[in-house]
This record gives C-alpha cells, sequence and structure tokens, in this order.
C-alpha cells in the first residue's frame, strides 16, 4: 500500500446548492496532488456527476447528507468517495448502462455513471436498498 499523504472528509447537505460547492472542493484538494489540467477537469466532472447523483435520487422525500471524502497517496493516486444514506439502487450493474435513468421529467439522460468511467481509471459502485450508495473513483494524476 502507497502512502498517504493527504486527505480531506467533508460532510453537507443533499442540496442541489452544495453541487457547486463539492465541485470546487474537489479541484481545491485534487491541486494538491499536481494534476495536469485535462486531470483536474475531468475530478472536477466526475464529482460533479456522482454528488449531483446523491443529491438528486438518494433522498425523494428530501433532507439527507452526502460524504465526499479524497485521499492522495503517493505516486499520485487520488481516491474519491460520493457516499449517501439515501434509498439504495436496486440494479447497480442496469443504473451502469449509458442512457439508464429512472428520471421521467425529461432532465436527466442517463449518462452519469458512464461519464464517470471514461474519466476515472477505475469506478466502483457499492448499494443498498433502503441503506444508500458509495461511489468510489480511482485516477492516477500527474505526468
Ligand atoms: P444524468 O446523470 O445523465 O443526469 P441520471 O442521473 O439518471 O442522468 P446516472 O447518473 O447514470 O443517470 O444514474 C443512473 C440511475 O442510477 C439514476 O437514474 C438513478 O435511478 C440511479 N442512481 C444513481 N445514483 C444514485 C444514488 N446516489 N441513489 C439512488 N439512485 C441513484
Ligand atoms: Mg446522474
Amino acid at each position: 500500500m502507497k502512502t498517504l499523504k493527504n486527505e480531506m472528509t467533508c460532510r453537507f447537505s443533499a442540496l442541489s446548492e452544495n453541487e457547486s460547492f463539492a465541485r470546487s472542493l474537489a479541484v481545491s484538494f485534487a491541486s494538491g496532488a499536481s494534476p495536469t489540467i485535462t486531470q483536474l477537469a475531468d475530478i472536477k466532472c466526475a464529482v460533479s456527476e456522482a454528488v449531483t447523483n446523491a443529491i438528486v435520487h438518494a433522498y425523494p422525500d428530501g433532507g439527507g447528507t452526502v460524504t465526499l471524502s479524497m485521499k492522495h497517496y503517493e505516486g499520485g493516486l487520488i481516491v474519491i468517495a460520493v457516499k449517501d444514506n439515501g434509498i439504495g439502487i436496486p440494479d447497480v450493474t442496469a443504473a451502469r448502462e449509458p442512457l439508464y435513468t429512472t428520471d421521467t421529467t425529461g432532465e436527466r439522460s442517463g449518462m452519469g455513471f458512464a461519464i464517470m468511467e471514461s474519466m476515472m481509471d477505475k469506478l466502483a459502485v457499492r448499494s443498498k436498498e433502503g441503506r444508500g450508495t458509495t461511489v468510489t473513483m480511482k485516477i492516477k494524476v500527474g505526468t
């Protein structure tokens, strides 16, 4: 296991106004790991998708919190976890398919997980119905 160089955890209310807050936080933290501009943009986008999912899908009755944690290891590995204690995802394999969405408003395209997957080196989704969801992403930054 590589040496942990830096870490942070932040828990915030599942409100849409916290999407930009979480994005900025992720960018600020990741900047300390000397990423390229492209890697930084990818982290910003992937965190945004995961946090937006927790805010939009996890708590249909409102309330709830989202926890964003990031770890930076020696050698440039960044591990990002976005966790909620919401309704969970009944079929994770189906949810990860491009264009799969449970949204009925027509606002969502079902591309969130596909975007996260394409931008990160690794994406893992752990979910339990009624218990919540944790999305873990890994990316190696630096040149
Ligand atoms: P888009 O991301 O393109 O706006 P989307 O959010 O529906 O659309 P994905 O991000 O790929 O698409 O997520 C697919 C589906 O997985 C969602 O429609 C939702 O049903 C479910 N889902 C994703 N994240 C969560 C979560 N944290 N809690 C509960 N359900 C979730
Ligand atoms: Mg989404």
